[in-house]
């Protein structure tokens, strides 16, 4: 017997500028669960330079005391009977920045204490699927601050993730010289470790591929060529992870905001007209990874304005 999902009416302000809560829902037979690996803090203007200053005045509930929107670094943990899978990893531990003017504190780290506190061990993983190559969502695949332990957390783990992002974002793997050191490495470097180890357990999927009993893949190009969402259904009732197309609930309002972080802006705005479309499909909920303290939530439609509605969880 599964309760059903529903709006939570009262949501504390303080959550949508908050860093995110582990949370969970239920999608049917299946449990879905934020793990926190740790924090980006950004300026609305360096995700949407041509936005409007003014409207940050008329909604101050998604910004900080220091003006940053809050956005979580971690992976949801979809779980059922005989399989587990982890979308995104997180940062890893690292902390960046500010390197570039807009960013506040940039820091990951918890994932796999996060997990082990959910009772789930690297080594449980079915999977990872991933979204997109960038660093915020493939953390944990190199050793970028951790020298100490030989092998990364999930090397050796099934890795996911569609073609065109390995084709075109993951293209080339450059070695680093063996005298680098961790303190050397720059983002470049991370990366191309990052690729390193993916590349022994990459599967490479498309667009409607099963990658778990109920898990399929959605392109969901624009904020890179390859950007997938995942969709996970059960009993019903779907749970759409939507990974970058969106990152910040005000967004789901704005979609057409160019956000300087898409590859593709034209591509990306099809995508999230596209998601909004299915997000506001009945017994459809959205997840999105960067979106505060409210990370579970539904799309609601009022007098032709999207919004986004946070739903009951568990904590
Ligand atoms: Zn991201």
């Amino acid at each position: 017997m599964t309760r059903s999902i529903s709006d939570a009416t009262n949501v504390a302000t303080s959550r949508w500028h908050s860093v995110p809560r582990t949370r969970s829902v239920r999608i049917g037979q299946l449990r879905a669960t934020y793990v926190a690996d740790g924090v980006i803090e950004a300026t609305p203007p360096l995700l949407w330079p041509s936005g409007d200053a003014t409207y940050w005045e008329a909604h101050p509930e998604h910004l900080d005391p220091g003006g940053f929107l809050v956005m979580g670094a971690g992976g949801l943990l979809v779980e059922a009977d005989g399989w587990t899978i982890l979308i995104d990893s997180g940062l890893g531990p690292m902390t960046i920045g500010p390197t570039v003017n807009g960013l506040g504190t940039v820091q990951g780290g918890a994932l796999i204490s996060s997990l082990e506190r959910l009772g789930t061990r690297t080594t449980d993983l079915s999977a990872v699927a991933i979204t997109h190559l960038h660093l915020d969502h493939v953390g944990w695949w190199c050793n970028s601050a951790d020298q100490s332990e030989a092998t990364p957390p999930l090397s050796g783990i099934r890795a996911v993730m569609t073609a065109e992002e390995w084709e075109d974002v993951g293209h080339g793997t450059p070695s680093r010289s063996s005298s680098d050191t961790v303190d050397d490495l720059t983002p470049a470097q991370q990366f191309a470790d990052v690729l390193d180890a993916l590349k022994p357990t990459t599967e490479l999927v498309g667009e409607g591929e099963e990658i778990a009993p109920g898990v399929t893949v959605h392109r969901a190009p624009g904020h890179t060529p390859g950007h997938a969402a995942y969709r996970i259904t059960s009993g019903g009732t779907t749970l759409l992870a939507f990974g970058d197309a969106f990152h910040s609930p005000v967004q789901i309002a704005h979609p057409d905001w160019v956000d300087a972080t898409d590859h593709d802006p034209r591509g990306a705005l099809d995508t999230r007209l596209n998601l909004l479309a299915s997000l506001s499909e009945p017994d459809t909920f959205g997840f999105g990874i960067h979106f505060s303290d409210v990370v579970f939530g539904r799309v609601a439609r009022d007098k032709g304005t999207y919004r986004w509605q946070p739903i009951e969880t568990e904590l």
